[in-house]
């Protein structure tokens, strides 16, 4: 248990790599391009109020070319039984750099997060990895981490925080990122309708009631202690910070009192919450997005005050 109440914020950095496998650049292209524009001025508002972020970035977004891209891709490729799920079966329609396809490249965008005070650019595997899928095996995941730490380490970063692809892990996956030097990984949200599974196991009713757990108290308020096993720190989520919703305007304020109220929970009893999204959640609605992130992060600053809560990245908390 830590001796002080913490904030900890992980983003999932993928850009389309994140979504190949349902969308493509005709469908969600826009919130691509908005997900670039929203992590600088994410940044800013991590700075103005001392926040210290893990941005789990996925490795193809480290190359400065698609020559790079290919060579520093493993052999050894996962062997998914629905094809569709590798993102080594895209690389035909990826332009040549970040500047003729920034859709598929960031490293300038890697380079930004870096500079900035208390980020820290952790993995989110080399391809988007899916762990439970049919058809991988644990080696295919080693060979897909090692390209991972591999191109990271080519700009001078030493990976320590893992967060896996839709949140799918298993203890011999775990046993991966110990033996590759990981300290931490994110862990799913203690509630049923959180666990991990492929595909196929995020049935309806599942994704309905976590949509529902976005605006009502279902499943309880998450605040966590960090738990380790074997020099691996588990740093499970305490919520979702889901996109703004035009549709759901109207329940807005729910959501972020739901999140306010397990923030202040998580203060009360010396806890951790652990707040997470992606980028291109923010991709739409900018500046709705933002707005509601800024309103969290003073209500931070408010803990802060009352509680002596403290932001760290997951690399500092583990
Ligand atoms: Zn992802």
């Amino acid at each position: 248990m830590p001796s002080e109440p913490v904030l900890t914020i992980s983003l999932d950095f993928e850009l389309l790599w994140g979504v190949r496998d349902k969308r493509d650049r005709d469908s969600y292209g826009t919130n691509i391009l908005g997900a670039r524009e929203a992590i600088p001025r994410m940044l800013d508002l991590f700075e103005k109020y001392g926040v210290h972020a893990t941005w789990a970035t996925v490795g193809f977004l480290f190359c400065e070319s698609k020559e790079e891209l290919i060579a520093v891709s493993p052999e050894l490729k996962p062997a998914y039984q629905n094809k569709s799920l590798s993102n080594y079966s895209y690389f035909d329609e990826v332009g040549e750099n970040e500047k003729k396809d920034p859709y598929y490249f960031g490293s300038s965008l890697i380079s930004e997060i870096a500079s900035r005070p208390g980020q820290e650019v952790g993995s989110h595997s080399y391809s988007h990895y899916y762990c439970l899928e049919c058809g991988q095996s644990v080696d295919q995941f080693e060979a897909d981490l090692g390209s991972a730490v591999a191109v990271a380490q080519k700009r001078g970063i030493k990976l320590k925080s893992f967060v896996y692809p839709r949140n799918q892990s298993s203890p011999s996956h775990n046993d991966v990122l110990r033996k590759a030097g990981f300290t931490n990984f994110r862990g799913n949200q203690r509630s049923w309708v959180y666990r991990a599974t492929d595909g196929t196991g995020q049935s309806l009713p599942r994704r309905a009631l976590r949509l529902a757990d976005n605006y009502f108290n279902l499943t309880g308020h998450h605040g966590q202690n960090t738990v380790e096993i074997d020099g691996l720190t588990e740093l499970a989520a305490s919520s979702y910070l889901r996109s703004y919703s035009v549709e759901f305007s109207f329940l807005e304020r729910l959501r972020l009192q739901r999140i306010m109220r397990s923030m202040t929970l998580a203060a009360d009893n010396n806890q951790i919450f652990h707040l997470w999204w992606h980028p291109h959640d923010f991709g739409n609605n900018l500046d709705e997005n933002l707005t509601i992130l800024e309103q969290l992060l003073q209500h931070f600053s408010r803990l802060q005050q009352t509680h002596g809560m403290i932001s760290k990245n997951m690399a500092e908390l583990a």
